[in-house]
């Protein structure tokens, strides 16, 4: 019940934000309209909030952010299981780590596993393809992240992520912080 309520906030609070960046007549936000009137089907009879903040299986995953990619079915997990850390490519970005350390220190996993997948869009570009592409489109030198992290290796990639986590010192201070590689096959 409590959780129920803190839904229902939820919407209110979306409503709130929505009233403070007001879109023009021209503005067409059809996805977030339907993801919003969603929400608020869902939050009716939504029950999971008496699970506990830790996850469950004490398991933090970084993985691509691949709209095909369901990560808790395919890994059989439930809701609760584990923190599931996205973005693009399912990369080991500062944020990531920032990710990983809270997740371990604050909130008590254990284990911690990189899934990236085959047909990933990381695989289809250049760095230096996409900032030629920004620039000439912004007709002027764009602000871009140092690295898309591109990758054309999709196995390396992994246990290149692997070796990243492994080898942070915040990783390398902590007992049973382990990095575990996958890649998921997508039926595409
Ligand atoms: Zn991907």
């Amino acid at each position: 019940m409590v959780q129920h309520e803190r839904c229902r906030s939820a919407a209110t609070l979306s409503k709130s934000v929505a009233a403070d960046f007001p879109l023009h007549e021209s503005d067409s936000m059809t996805a977030i309209d339907d993801a919003q009137q969603a929400n608020r089907r869902f939050a009716e009879d939504y029950r999971l909030g008496q699970l506990p903040m830790r996850p469950a299986k004490k398991l933090a995953i970084v993985a691509c952010m691949d709209a095909r990619l369901t990560i808790e079915p395919a890994l059989g997990l439930k809701t609760g299981d584990a923190h599931i850390i996205r973005n693009a490519g399912g990369i080991v970005t500062e944020d990531a780590i920032r990710s990983l350390l809270i997740s371990h220190h604050l909130l008590g996993t254990e284990e911690w596993m990189i899934v990236n997948h085959t047909d990933c869009g990381m695989l289809t570009f250049k760095e230096e393809e996409l900032v030629a592409k920004l620039r000439a489109q912004s007709k002027t030198t764009p602000v871009t992240p140092v690295h898309f992290h591109a990758f054309r290796d999709l196995e390396e990639n992994v246990r290149h992520q692997v070796r990243k986590v492994r080898s942070h010192p915040g990783c390398r201070a902590t007992s049973g912080c382990g990095g575990s590689s996958m890649t998921l096959g997508l039926e595409c």
